[in-house]
């Protein structure tokens, strides 16, 4: 059966987002692949050493920086290569990661302002991920994620 790699936020079980809050996602197609046992789950800003919950951060070009101010670019990069090895080792069918995050968005990030604006692009471990070869989708779009599933088995 092949895997699939998960925004751990949209999977549950633990919260991990930054504001302490869960998403976790009840469509259909999600839960069964959950039942299946198919998913692997990841949180690369857990992972990359950051507490939950914490301040929000937004990409701004090739760095990833918090609303204080700070540059936390090397957290990020370690969570994003720490997923990148699971997908690898999993051999991942693909990734279902979770909508405008800095992290795990995939078509829509915030602009770096910190004033709510989005612009089209994707986080950094959805960057790392693509740049590996994998197919990534969001949680919006998980009909297409099924049947490039089905396409597969
Ligand atoms: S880094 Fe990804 S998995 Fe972790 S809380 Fe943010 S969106 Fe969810």
């Amino acid at each position: 059966m092949k895997k699939i790699l998960v925004s751990e936020c949209l999977h549950g079980g633990r919260i991990v987002r930054y504001d302490g809050k869960e998403k976790v996602e009840t469509n259909p197609i999600f839960v069964g692949w959950k039942e299946e046992g198919r998913l692997i789950t990841v949180c690369p800003e857990v992972f990359g050493g950051l507490p939950t919950p914490r301040v929000d951060s937004q990409r701004l070009g090739d760095k990833v920086v918090s609303r204080d101010g700070r540059d936390v670019t090397g957290e990020y990069t370690t969570g994003a290569l720490e997923a990148l090895r699971l997908a690898k080792e999993h051999d991942i069918a693909f990734a279902i990661m979770k909508e405008k995050s800095p992290s795990c968005g995939v078509k829509l990030i915030y602009d770096g302002t910190f004033s709510g604006n989005k612009v089209p692009g994707m986080g950094i471990t959805t960057q790392l991920l693509r740049e590996a070869g994998f197919k990534v989708f969001s949680e919006e779009e998980l009909e297409e994620a099924k049947a490039y599933l089905e396409s597969l088995e």
